[in-house]
């Protein structure tokens, strides 16, 4: 699997006040956040930090991967990395813990990254997910 990277747009906003009046000016920057998959999926590295590596537990809720209502799934690769903004998609491939059925999840958030300090900040695992489907 090929190491891809991925920029991350980022967003300054500036908040001036003049004569009492607010004006928000949001700018979209080129600046940009490479993200990588490293070691063949095992791990999503923002800004040149691993941030989210693979043997995680990952609970779907309303999701395609098996037929559990919730399923517990075993991270063993990242397939894909997305960016949308500064949000980072990824989808896993793994098995359900519970049924045994094995495939790639759809799009799922890894975390943020905040444009102002350019730090990522992860979702939890662990917690229940919903994953974007891929033909949707
Ligand atoms: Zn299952």
């Amino acid at each position: 699997m090929p190491t891809r990277t991925h920029k991350v747009l980022s967003r300054s906003v500036t908040v001036t006040r003049i004569a009492g009046v607010t004006i928000v000016e949001a700018k979209d920057l080129a600046v940009t956040t490479p993200v990588h998959q490293l070691d063949d999926g095992a791990w999503i590295s923002v800004n040149d930090r691993r941030v989210m590596c693979v043997s995680n537990l990952w609970r779907l809720h309303d999701h395609e991967f098996c037929r559990c209502d919730v399923a517990d799934v075993l991270a063993e690769g990242f397939v894909d990395v997305g960016v949308d903004r500064s949000y980072i998609d990824a989808r896993i491939a793994g098995q359900c813990i519970t049924c045994g059925s094995d495939g790639v999840t759809g799009w799922l958030q890894m975390g943020c990254v905040d444009p102002e300090t350019d730090e990522f900040r992860a979702v939890v695992p662990g917690s229940v997910h919903r994953p974007r489907s891929v033909t949707r």
